[in-house]
């Protein structure tokens, strides 16, 4: 019987595993300019982070969440004594880093008193339980970063400029991403506000879907998100949130364009752009690509979440962050075709003539691997011809064998895989050869001529 990967999974494989390595390296780049550091959080915790930090109303903690349970508390559930679990024993596998990360910086009490704010940046999977889709998948990586320690609105155009970078960085056109924002309020403005948006959806209950009917007593602010197109049109007429700041958000979400328009940044503003998850406070945005991903355009998001470090029992801490979907972005590079790392060619193949080479053909393999050279050698005795093959196939340039006569003379054959040409080099010069031979030794090699009085030196030194 075959076993196929869980529904909603991806083997990441050949290029498209070089392109998680290769969009991870933009991020840490980018982020580390901005000062923020790697950390990395279980890939699950106990559920309550969870609950308590993403919200109870939230489809993600509703609906999305992945259970794990312990031999033990796999016994307590099938016996029916659930009740039992411990918090401990109750966990869930991570739909997003972010509640994690805060109970990190709460646990390890990363956040001194009038320190510094922590910058923090992580990548990895999460899981979500929803209906696989093109660009929605059940386990799917995400690259985020987390900044605690400061309301300044400069923090909050300094996170979302430091993405549009990363974007950036990715050679992603900039024609083909929007970047919408918004203020979702705070304490203060926002429980009329959402008071009014469940008004409006009360007297417009018949109209809306069964989803949007349920959400106005729990979570009404999230039926702006709604696909169906009767409950997207009705929200049309909703009321704004822009109309309904408070002086503070308004002030803070003002501040917040200046700076992102002091750096020449494009943004739309959405009055009906909510994020999902009930922690947002103020500032949230969101980066879509306009080709190539469909329903699922969202390539990144997020915002400030000034309530979150208290509900995960810290102290009171202004914070906000962001997450971005490495497979959307994957999707988005291929359809504006971005550029994309190709696997490493390798810059020779040892052909091993005969068993009785084995162990110095090892050796061999050994020390060009540790000279810095990408090296090929098969090691299941085929002939020659089957190994020039190979080399081809690999696409290796250049190749070395090494026979019994070989090794007797103490030489190798190089083969130019192009030309066929073929010529014999002491083993002692293997390592020198092979760099003139691939170019490597053009800089290397090159003598400064400033030593010799007779000439104009060409070197950059003497430029200056
Ligand atoms: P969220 O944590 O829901 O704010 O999502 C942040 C980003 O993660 C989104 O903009 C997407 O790029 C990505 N994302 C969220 N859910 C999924 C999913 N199920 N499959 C793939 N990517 C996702």
């Amino acid at each position: 019987m075959a076993i196929n990967k869980p529904k909603g999974t991806e083997d990441l494989l050949g290029e498209d595993a070089l392109t998680w390595v290769y969009v991870r390296d933009v991020a840490e780049s980018v982020f580390t300019s901005y000062g923020f550091k790697y950390l990395e959080v279980p890939m699950f915790e106990q559920v309550d982070v969870f609950v308590h930090g993403l919200g109870t109303a939230t489809d993600v903690v509703r609906k999305e969440m992945f259970s794990v349970y312990s031999p033990d508390g796999y016994a307590k559930i099938s016996e029916g004594r659930a009740d039992e679990l411990k918090p401990d024993q109750r966990l869930a596998l991570r739909p997003e880093a972010t509640a994690g990360t805060v109970r990190a910086v709460v646990e390890h009490n990363l956040l001194e008193q009038g320190g510094a704010p922590v910058r923090l940046w992580y990548a990895g999977s999460m899981f979500r339980a929803e209906r696989p889709q093109k660009g929605r998948l059940r386990e799917f990586r995400q690259i985020g970063a987390e900044c605690f320690g400061t309301a300044d609105p400069a923090a909050d155009a300094e996170v979302i400029i430091m993405f549009m970078r990363f974007i950036e960085q990715l050679q992603l056109p900039r024609e083909s991403v929007r970047l919408l924002i918004n203020s979702m309020g705070d304490d203060q403005c926002r429980p009329a506000y959402r008071e009014s948006v469940a008004a409006y959806m009360r007297e417009h209950k018949d109209e809306l879907c069964e989803e949007c009917q349920r959400r106005i007593e729990t979570n009404p602010l999230r039926a702006f998100d709604c696909k169906n197109e009767a409950c997207h049109k009705i929200m049309e007429d909703a009321p704004r949130i822009t109309d309904a700041l408070c002086d503070d958000c308004k002030a803070h979400y003002e501040q917040v364009k200046h700076y992102l328009d002091s750096q020449g940044i494009r943004y739309e503003e959405d009055p009906r752009l909510v994020r999902g998850l009930d922690y947002y406070t103020r500032t949230v945005f969101e980066v879509q690509v306009t080709d190539g991903l469909g329903a699922q355009n969202a390539i990144g998001g997020g915002g400030r979440y000034d309530k979150l470090v208290e509900t995960i029992g810290g102290k009171p801490t202004p914070a906000l962050g962001f997450a971005s979907g490495f497979e959307r972005i994957a999707l988005a590079l291929e359809a504006a075709n971005a550029p994309l790392p190709v696997p490493a060619k390798p810059d020779v193949y040892v052909a091993v003539a005969g068993s009785e080479v084995s162990a110095a053909s090892f050796d061999l393999v050994q020390k060009l691997r540790d000279n810095g050279f990408i090296v090929e050698c098969d090691r299941q005795n085929r002939s020659l011809k089957s190994q020039f093959k190979l080399a081809d196939k690999c696409e290796a340039t250049t190749v070395l064998v090494l026979g019994p006569d070989e090794l007797a003379q103490g030489v190798v054959t190089l083969r130019d895989m192009l030309t066929h040409d073929q010529k014999t080099i002491a083993f002692a010069d293997v390592i020198q050869e092979l760099e003139h031979v691939l170019g490597y030794d053009e800089d290397h090699d090159h003598e400064c001529c400033c030593e010799d009085d007779d000439h104009e030196c060409c070197c950059d030194h003497n430029e200056a």
